[in-house]
């Protein structure tokens, strides 16, 4: 059959992505074809150890895998080709306190996403897997529903499926480019002819950020060395064992035809084709290592005294494409529309395959992710992610930590310092703990003399609580001085840009120059996609501040809902500013010693943005707060961000001002009742639902992306709503997706979870769920509680701010 002229989507690469997105497009109804450069399954899909495992930390991606599951449950059926799908379920053991803490922490998790998982004891574990000694064992965690596959006969299987269903499938057809016109992909290239389309879906594996390269599309991932085991047939290895994961061991065990597979992560990984991927790497391996594998097969041994004397088939070595985040990539191009990724999937494709190739259909017939795929979104990347060699150095951090403990508040410590704030050195030197966020180094909190600036990670209370205090009460009481340099921020110009704004915008943003707004971004369901500041600087000019993560995101997101045909550019401006938010009763104090500019409250109003010059600068402050104090967020050209940095320190000495980090920020937010995007509010959770209503202009008559699902919204009883919820004994410790418990029964999960200083008592965020409607009076009639670590916390539900500075004040 020769290669067709023109298709609605090509999909390019014959591996278990490739042909899953391409059997959910077809079954869609959509036209496909599919390109394979050699033969289907020869990249990385036919070396796959097969393990299906579904939970993952955040709700979606596990919805996601247990898509997987679900479909690979019924292919055979369905397609007559076998898929080696076996759901014997799997084993998670745990093997100190910590863990346990985490594993019990997951299945609290497990349970509210929907997932089961039972808690087991050493011996009821053993029972499942009766090789394995469990000296070591706390206690283990079984997910029933995981199971294994094999990897090549399920792609067989989908293959087929897919062409049941319509789509074309071409082996030996390599893509040799990708063409573009007018910032969109309109075809590729091929051995055997040009191919016009409106799509191009890339699930190239390992040649994926290569190939994407060449049309100017950046997707961070890069090739590292994993290897497995497989044995001989061992006595007692039986075909309904478990899968088997032994994090503290690093290792991970299948059956297979009376053996084991066991594999490992090892924490000194070794990356593969640095430059670049042989030609004619197919169904190719690479040699087996065995000095590396030794210290993972002498933990191995430690598990399953089988393994030391059990006869070994081989040790295979083959390469994966890993990510800088150990997360797969999935979406549109932000550089080019019309060009999808599926790639980088951190070896476990075959669990997320299923899952990743439905949900990449549906974003491509029906334009949009069919729910938040944040975690998981093309758009998290940044400019930090556009040097492989940066890229490289993080993805073997992240592919080492793939078993180590996934602490609360961690971060990644390789590849840093990268991207510096011009305040850098003096917040170091005066004792700043720093966390980073898109390459971005960022004060976390501020170690007094005499304290070490160090995390240290826990599942209690953290090392840096105290400081964390300090800093929060002096925000409350005083003021302190938050570098947030780390922001995202756009100038929007032209003509058009106040009725472009007001198109995307969902609160009025159409103030006269002077004002800023507060304001989501909504998709056509009427879900958050972005949580901004819009500042009026003009009757032609819009500033826009948001977070440092959502950079690409949110710009991505701006041009392409700007209505064709007008005139309004938006325009990066991150780089040319540092921000300093001056927040703190004590603020007016301080600033108005650094300027003659009127900063009353009269002259300068909640919600005002304006030049003022302070210590010979000219800053625009912008009158908002994140932490429910008086304040300004001051945005300084970067040259200048040193020296009133300085200037306002000095000023601030004598009214108590402290330098302060995110971690303050946080709790701050959390008393105050701000939503964190990403956590609290995303694409899945409209302005009612987050109880954010107040900020959308539903009374005017201006039309607004998302309107009309608001008002569909509006018509009926909301089925989620989010909550606040407060713990009484300080000792708790909330870290956000505890389950919530209403009357005894699950009703969802905590968005956000922290210590409320001031009130000296653990908050939570979370949605509670009814079917059948969450009224006041729902809400209000019920009794709840928080399943932290299996266990039930008694709580209360609030819905208003559990620290208002305003009414404490008063009340003082
Ligand atoms: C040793 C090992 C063990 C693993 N164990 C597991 C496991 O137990 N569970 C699990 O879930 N995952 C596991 N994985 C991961 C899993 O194998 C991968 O995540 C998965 O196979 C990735 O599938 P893919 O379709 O993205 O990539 P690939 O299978 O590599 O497919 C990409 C395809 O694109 C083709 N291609 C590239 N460029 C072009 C072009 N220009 N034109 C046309 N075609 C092109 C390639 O030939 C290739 O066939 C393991 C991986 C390794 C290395």
């Amino acid at each position: 059959m020769p290669v067709p002229t023109q298709s609605r989507v090509v999909v390019i690469g014959g591996g278990i992505i490739g042909c899953s997105t391409a059997y959910h497009l077809a079954k869609l109804g959509l036209e496909v074809v599919l390109l394979e450069r050699h033969k289907l399954t020869s990249g990385s899909t036919f070396h796959a150890a097969g393990l299906v495992g579904q939970l993952r930390t955040s709700a979606n991606i596990t919805q996601l895998l247990t898509e997987s599951v679900k479909l690979y449950a019924g292919l055979e059926a369905e397609t007559g080709l076998a898929t080696g799908w076996k759901q014997n379920g799997g084993l998670r053991l745990a093997c100190n306190q910590a863990r346990w803490t985490e594993v019990k922490r997951q299945a609290a998790t497990a349970r509210s996403f929907g997932l089961e998982m039972h808690l087991l004891n050493a011996a009821e574990a053993q029972k499942l897997w009766p090789l394995m000694q469990v000296d070591d064992v706390v206690g283990a965690a079984f997910l029933p529903t995981d199971g294994q596959a094999n990897p090549s006969d399920i792609t067989q299987s989908l293959a087929k499926g897919a062409r049941m269903n319509g789509a074309k499938i071409f082996e030996d057809t390599e893509v040799t480019g990708i063409e573009t016109a007018h910032g969109r992909a309109v075809g590729v290239i091929t051995g055997q002819g040009r191919i016009a389309c409106e799509t191009v879906v890339v699930c190239a594996g390992q040649w994926t950020r290569e190939l994407c390269a060449t049309v100017g599309v950046n997707v961070p991932l890069v090739s590292v060395e994993h290897q497995y085991m497989i044995t001989e047939a061992i006595p007692g290895v039986t075909p309904d064992l478990p899968t088997l994961r032994d994090p503290d061991r690093l290792t991970y065990y299948k059956e297979e035809v009376g053996g084991l597979v066991m594999g490992g992560y090892e924490p000194n990984p070794i990356a593969w084709a640095e430059d670049g991927i042989p030609e004619k790497f197919n169904f190719s391996l690479l040699n087996s290592n065995w000095d590396h594998f030794a210290p993972i097969m002498e933990l191995a041994m430690g598990r399953v005294p089988a393994l030391q004397t059990a006869g070994v088939k081989t040790l295979l070595n083959g390469p994966e494409s890993f990510t800088p985040d150990g997360n797969f990539i999935l979406g549109e191009a932000p550089a080019l529309g019309g060009l999808f990724v599926g790639a980088g999937f951190n070896a476990f494709g075959i669990a997320a395959g299923g899952g990743a190739g439905k949900v990449l259909a549906e974003w491509v017939a029906g334009g949009a992710a069919p729910y938040d795929l944040w975690p998981v979104d093309i758009r998290r990347f940044g400019r930090n992610h556009q040097d492989i060699g940066w890229v490289r150095t993080r993805t073997l951090e992240a592919y080492a930590r793939h078993y180590t403990m996934a602490w609360p508040s961690e971060e990644f410590v390789s590849g840093r310092p990268l991207r510096r704030s011009p305040l850098y050195d003096r917040l170091l030197a005066a004792g700043a703990c720093f966390g980073e966020k898109l390459g971005f180094e960022r004060p976390n909190w501020f170690a007094a003399p005499g304290e070490t600036a160090l995390d240290i990670y826990t599942y209690e209370r953290p090392n840096w609580f105290a400081a964390v205090a300090r800093e929060h009460f002096s925000t409350r009481n005083a003021a302190a001085l938050f570098d947030q340099s780390s922001f995202a921020k756009f100038l929007l110009l032209g003509r058009d840009a106040e009725a472009a704004l007001s198109w995307l915008c969902a609160n009025d943003v159409a103030k006269p120059p002077g004002r800023l707004t507060y304001t989501q971004m909504l998709n056509a369901r009427g879900g958050i996609e972005c949580d901004l500041t819009v500042a009026r600087l003009g009757e032609e000019k819009f500033y826009i501040v948001t977070g440092t993560g959502f950079a690409t995101h949110d710009f991505d997101w701006i041009t392409r809902h700007i209505p064709s045909g007008m005139d309004a550019k938006l325009i990066d401006v991150t780089s040319g500013y540092a921000v300093l938010a001056l927040m703190g009763p004590r603020a007016r104090d301080i600033i108005s010693r650094l300027t003659r500019d009127d900063v009353s409250n009269a002259g300068f109003p909640f919600g005002g943005v304006r030049t003022i010059h302070m210590a010979g600068a000219p800053v625009l402050a912008l009158r908002v707060t994140y932490v429910g104090e008086l304040g300004w967020e001051l945005h300084i050209p970067t040259e200048f961000a040193v020296t009133v940095y300085e200037a306002l320190m000095a000023a601030g000495a004598a009214h108590g001002l402290v330098n302060a980090g995110y971690r303050a920020i946080e709790t701050l937010r959390l008393e105050k009742g701000y939503r964190a995007w990403g956590a609290d509010i995303g694409p899945d959770q409209t302005p009612l639902e987050a109880g954010l209503g107040w900020a959308v202009k539903l009374r005017g008559a201006q039309n607004f992306i998302g309107r009309a699902a608001l008002e569909a919204q509006r018509a009926g009883p909301l089925k989620k709503r989010l909550c606040g919820f407060v713990v009484e004994d300080p000792a708790v410790v909330l870290l956000g997706r505890e389950t919530i418990y209403r009357d005894g029964e699950r009703v969802g999960w905590l968005s956000s979870g922290g210590f409320g200083h001031s009130i000296g008592k653990p908050i939570g965020y979370g949605y509670v769920r009814n079917p059948s409607g969450v009224s006041d009076d729902f809400l209000t009639t019920g009794g709840y509680a928080l399943d932290v670590a299996m266990e039930k916390i008694p709580c209360k539900l609030q819905m208003t701010p559990f620290y208002d500075p305003g009414m404490a004040r008063i009340k003082a």
